[in-house]
Order: structure tokens, then sequence, then C-alpha cells
């Protein structure tokens, strides 16, 4: 006999654990399916963002940005501190800690609000009448039998994504390693390369470079950061190069392998400079960082008619149903910013509109934040998607260096860019590089949800 539930959640990251306790919220019987083991075996809520994403590279950002400030920045405040050092096992440790601390927060929500956690993985079989069945295995279907079947009347997919690697390069998460790896290094690289400059790179690249490591990243791209505004890609530039990080743009990478024995083995990457020319890195580490892409493996979609798209992600409207009336997709695996914030926010959505209401996401205003220092944040349109839609705009840039907080904090690098249409004055963007740039982009997300002009936010009173 089949287990039966108003709502089923297949995955527990930060879309599908939010989508099941919103929804028990609201009075359904839910369950919710996730086969996540860690290191030690044990099985976890929390999906890539608890486990091997936001949270634990938050932890190494933070302990090695205070590492980078006793050792570099304390002496102009007149601080003199002999010698630091790190202690990485303390560190990663640390960092283990607050991951456990957070998937066991996530049990004791499930326990709270009365959600059944089926472990092992989920695959849809088919449709029963009204009602979707999915068997829930072990491990995967390779296991054969299923240990349980159950059946709900809807279901939300929230399996999410996986590191992309790239053809011919092996990832052993030990010298070549995806985000996973990156953030288990036992000890700091001497010498880490990098492919790829987008979001992990730059921040795991930062990490280990705060740390000591001598930092190499080869982007494919003629252009930094091509998804930012330009002004804020150029400063980025400046200061990340400025901080020693090697960044070589629009790099061919033709071969990657690891050669020698013992304590020599290394990466050998042998790649094409913008000019053709062949070049050579060696490193310790290497870090494939080079996106991320949507997770079906074995979900048995073509049982209940759903097909992917192109790039493999789940088709859905701007309410995440899919093309099967009570299957919904929310998070990394559907359309959108591969980012929590805005799968927990789909996860929401979808148990609201399961439960009769009329939730309604304003893409435009769903913040991107990078988390090297300085921060890089945005909401909205860059200056360069406008002069595409050949929307007429005026800008606003003011620089930290003339903040008298930014220079009693040591932390005069960068600027604020807004956006706003020229004739209304509608705020279409808001572009910071900034020391606190991920706290002051709350200010603008919350302005453009309220359809704020520029002047509307001049008129608050803001502290100083
Ligand atoms: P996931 O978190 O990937 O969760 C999906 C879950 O589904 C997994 O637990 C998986 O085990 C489970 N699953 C998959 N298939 C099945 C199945 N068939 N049966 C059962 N279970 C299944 N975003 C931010 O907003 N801020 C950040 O600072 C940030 N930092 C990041 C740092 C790194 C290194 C990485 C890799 C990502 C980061 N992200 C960040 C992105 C963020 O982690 C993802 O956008 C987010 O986790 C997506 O949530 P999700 O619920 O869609 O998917
Ligand atoms: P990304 O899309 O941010 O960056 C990938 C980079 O790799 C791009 O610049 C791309 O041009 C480059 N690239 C692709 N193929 C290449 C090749 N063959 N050689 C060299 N360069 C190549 O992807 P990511 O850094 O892997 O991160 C994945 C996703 O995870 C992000 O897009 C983001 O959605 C999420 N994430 C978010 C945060 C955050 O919110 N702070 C942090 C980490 C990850």
């Amino acid at each position: 006999m089949s287990q039966q539930f108003d709502v089923l959640v297949i995955g527990a990251g930060p879309g599908g654990y939010i989508a099941a306790i919103r929804a028990a919220q609201l009075g359904f019987k839910v369950a919710c399916i996730e086969r996540w083991r860690n290191p030690k075996g044990d099985r976890v809520l929390g999906g890539t963002c608890l486990n091997v994403g936001c949270i634990p590279s938050k932890a190494l950002l933070a302990s090695s940005e205070h590492f980078e400030s006793v050792q570099s920045h304390l002496g102009v405040h007149g601080i003199s501190v002999k010698s630091a050092s790190i202690d990485v096992s303390k560190m990663l440790g640390r960092k283990d800690q607050i991951v456990g601390k957070m998937t066991k927060g996530i049990e004791y929500l499930f326990k709270k609000n009365k959600i059944t956690w089926l472990k092992g993985h989920g695959k849809f079989v088919g449709r029963q009448a009204d009602r979707f069945a999915v068997d829930v295995f072990e491990n995967g279907p390779e296991d054969g039998d299923a240990k349980d079947r159950v059946e709900a009347s809807k279901v939300i997919i929230a399996t999410g994504s996986k590191a992309r690697h790239l053809a011919g390069i092996q990832v052993d998460q030990e010298y070549i390693c995806d985000n996973e790896g990156a953030l288990q290094f036992e000890t700091v690289p001497k010498r880490l390369g990098i492919i790829g400059s987008g979001v992990i790179g730059l921040e795991l690249g930062s990490v280990w470079r705060r740390l000591g490591a001598e930092v190499t990243i080869l982007e494919a791209l003629p252009d930094f950061l091509a998804a930012a505004d330009q002004a804020v890609a150029k400063e980025a530039w400046k200061l990340f190069t400025k901080q020693g990080l090697s960044i070589q743009l629009g790099a061919k990478v033709d071969s990657v392998a690891i050669e020698g024995k013992g304590k020599a083995k290394q990466v050998v990457m042998h790649y094409s400079d913008p000019k053709g020319e062949a070049k050579t890195l060696e490193v310790d580490r290497l870090i494939v960082s080079v996106g991320r892409q949507p997770l079906t493996e074995g979900l048995g979609l073509e049982s209940v008619g759903i097909e992917t798209d192109q790039r493999g992600f789940i088709p859905v409207d701007a309410h995440c149903a899919t093309s099967v009336e009570g299957i919904y997709a929310i998070g990394d695996v559907v359309r959108g910013p591969m980012l929590a914030h805005k799968a927990e926010d789909e996860g929401v959505m979808v148990a609201e509109i399961m439960a009769g209401q009329k939730p309604h996401i304003d893409y435009q205003c769903i913040p991107w934040v990078i988390y090297t220092s300085p921060e890089i944040a945005w909401v909205g349109r860059t200056e360069q998607e406008l002069q595409k839609e050949g929307r007429a705009f005026k800008t606003g840039q003011f620089p930290f260096a003339a903040n008298g907080r930014a220079l009693g904090m040591d932390a005069a690098d960068g600027f604020v860019k807004m956006i706003c249409d020229k004739d209304t004055d509608e705020i279409l963007g808001v572009h910071i590089v900034a020391a606190a740039a991920s706290d002051l982009i709350a200010e603008a997300a919350l302005a453009m949800e309220f359809k704020a002009s520029a002047e509307d936010v001049a008129w608050v009173c803001h502290p100083h």
C-alpha cells in the first residue's frame, strides 16, 4: 500500500525545504524525499546550499577575511601583530560545525511542522487517476527495488543542480576539484589554479589567496564578470588584481593532467591566451568552476510526460507550473538565477498557489551578491542591458572614498551606481562594489519591490 500525501516535495535544498515547510504551515499533509549524505555517510537535509554551497563557503570567507585582516589591514589602525598563523583543520572544523547546526535545524523544522522525511532517491513512476506515484530508492534506481512508494496529487520538483565539469578533465576532488573538494583542502595549496572567473572562482579563489595561495584564474570569455554592470566589473577587476588574483581572460584550456608522484604530484594545464599563444600553468590544486547544470537524472520525468529543455532545465511558467497540471518545479532546476533566495521565494510562492493564494515573484528584484572583499552586489538591470533594450535612463554614482564612515572603517574602495528611468525616475538597477554591498543591496531590493523612484529613497532619512 502506497503512503498518501497532499504534497510531495522532491529535494530538500533551500527550494524544497522551504516549500515543504510553507505547505505544511498552510495545512497540507507533506512529505519530502531527500537523498543527500554528508561525508560521514549520515543523511542530511539542506541540499547544495547548506552542505557544499552558500553556508560552508561563507564560513571560509569569514575565517580567511579575519586572517588577512590581521596580517595586512590592522597596521593602518596602529595595531601590530607579531605573527599570525592559520590552523586549516580548525577552520574547516568550524565550517563543518556550522553546516551541522544548520542541517539539524532543518530536521527540527521538519519535525515541528510534521513533515515526513523520506530518506532516499525519488523517481516518478507514473500517474494513478489524479495522483502521482513516486518510488523511493535507498540510493538510486540502480538499486533495483524501491523501498517505498508514495502518492500525492501535487508534487514539487526541487532537485537543484550539480557542478558542470569539462570534457577530458577528471575531477578527483583531491587535486582537481569542483566546489565540493575546494571547500575541503586540508592545507593551503601553494599554487592554486581555477578554471572560470565566475562567482565560485572569485569567492573560493579569494578564500585560498587570503590564506597564502598564489591564485591563477583562467577565464574563457574576453570580458570579466560579463553578467555584472561593466562599471562594477571594471572596478572589481582593478581591486582583485591589486590583491594578487591573477586572472587570464580569453583563455582556452586545451588539456589538464595530474603529473608526478608522491609529494611532487601537480596539475599541469596547457592553454592558449587570446593571441593563440600556447601557455603552461603548473599548480598544486585546481578548481573547476565553470557553472552548474540542472539535476534531473533518474527522476523518471518521462513517466509523467515532462521533457527538459535543451540545457536540461524543466520548463515552467512564471508561477513555476510545469506542463503537467499538479507538478511544479522550483530553484536551480528551472530557469532564472541559481541562487538560494530565488529558490526559497519560488518554494513559498508554489506552496501558496497550491493553497489558492495569488503570490507573485518579480524576478527583476532578486539581488545578486558576490561575497568577495570588497563585496559585489546588484539588483535589477545593468546599464548594458538597458542600452540593448533601448530604454531611456539616467545614472548616478557615488564613491565610498568620499564617505566619512567608509574612510573611518578603512573600507573606501568602490561605489554605488543607481540607474533610473529618464522620465519617471523609477529605479531600474542598483550596482554596488563595497565592503558592505551585501547589506546595502537589501534596501535597493526593497525600494524596487515597491517601485520606488530615486527621489523616494532620497526622502528616507538615513543614519549617519
Ligand atoms: P539544491 O540546493 O541543489 O538542492 C537540491 C536537493 O535535491 C539536493 O539536496 C539533492 O540531494 C536533492 N535531490 C536531487 N535529486 C533527487 C532525487 N531524485 N531524489 C531525492 N533527492 C534529490 N546561492 C546564494 O544565493 N548565495 C550564496 O552565497 C551561494 N553560494 C554558493 C556557493 C557555492 C560553492 C555553490 C555551489 C552554490 C552557491 N549558491 C549560492 C547557489 C545555491 O547553493 C543554489 O542556488 C541553491 O542551493 C539551489 O537550491 P535548490 O533547492 O534549487 O537546489
Ligand atoms: P558562473 O556561471 O558564475 O561562472 C562560470 C565562469 O566560468 C564564467 O565566467 C564562464 O565564462 C567561465 N567558463 C565556462 N566555461 C569555461 C571554460 N571552458 N574555460 C574557462 N572558463 C569557462 O559559475 P560558477 O562560478 O561555477 O557558479 C555556479 C553558480 O552557483 C553561479 O552562477 C551562482 O548561481 C551560484 N553561486 C552563487 C554564489 C553567490 O550567490 N554568492 C556563490 C557561488 C555560486
